[in-house]
């Protein structure tokens, strides 16, 4: 499988030569030259890598990659001008796992890619004798890993946000277990959140639209007046 790089800069020839080199080197390569357009990109597809320019149309970098932080993990490494010291610390802190100074040597920013990669790199999931591993929840086809922070379906990957996915684990870690809206709040938005128990239906409603509408089954149930379940599946 290929690995899939997202290279967001908007100037034309840069962008250019780095997709140059890196379909070169046998990387599959996305182009986008605005921070908007780049952000829906990031967040709809599934990159195993972002080279994110700051001073962006649109967007900027640095609030790109904020707002993609809060919904995915992916390895950005930032494209950085020269003495833009602020901007390299922000964006360190804003989780990008490494910069790079403009203008740069391609074997450095290749170098460069291949450590963010190796870093990010997860082994393949495997289920023992023993039986699944540990924090690996099923329903169906349905997998969801706790520990690697990945639901798929038949082995493609479904890309939920943080609360979705701590929706749809509390669920299957309850599988055959109504769950009040309250209880699912309090799990999945923390105690002290202030807040309308409906926000929960939101959720339940973005759920059944990636998984149960795209996959046609019935996986969340309501129960009327009380809450939601995930029944066991009889294969
Ligand atoms: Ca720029």
């Amino acid at each position: 499988m290929s690995t899939n790089i997202l290279v967001v800069e908007d100037e034309e020839k840069l962008a250019r030569f780095v997709e140059l080199e890196l379909t070169h080197e046998g990387y599959q390569v996305t182009k986008s030259a605005n921070g908007r357009d780049a952000l829906e990109l990031a967040l709809s597809e599934d990159f195993d890598l972002i080279l994110l320019d700051i001073m962006l149309p649109g967007l900027n970098g640095l609030e790109v990659l904020r707002r993609l932080q809060k919904e995915k993990s992916v390895p950005v490494i930032l494209l950085t001008a020269r003495d833009a010291v602020m901007d390299k610390v922000a964006g360190l802190d804003a989780g990008a796992v490494d910069y790079i100074t403009k203008p740069f040597a391609i074997e450095e920013l290749l170098a460069r890619i291949r450590v963010a990669l190796k870093l990010h790199a997860v082994p393949a999931a495997e289920a023992g004798p023993e039986g699944p591993a540990e924090g690996v929840l099923k329903w169906g086809e349905l997998i969801l890993d706790d520990p690697r922070h990945r639901v798929t379906w038949g082995g493609s990957e479904i890309t939920l946000t943080n609360r979705e996915f701590l929706m749809l684990k509390t669920l299957l870690e309850n599988m055959d277990i109504v769950l009040s809206r309250d209880t699912l709040l309090n799990r999945v938005c923390g105690y002290d959140f202030v807040g309308e128990t409906n926000i929960v239906d939101v959720y339940i409603r973005y759920l059944r639209a990636k998984i149960d509408d795209v996959y046609h089954v019935k996986m969340i149930h309501t129960i009327r007046g009380v809450g939601y379940v995930i029944k066991s599946r009889e294969e």
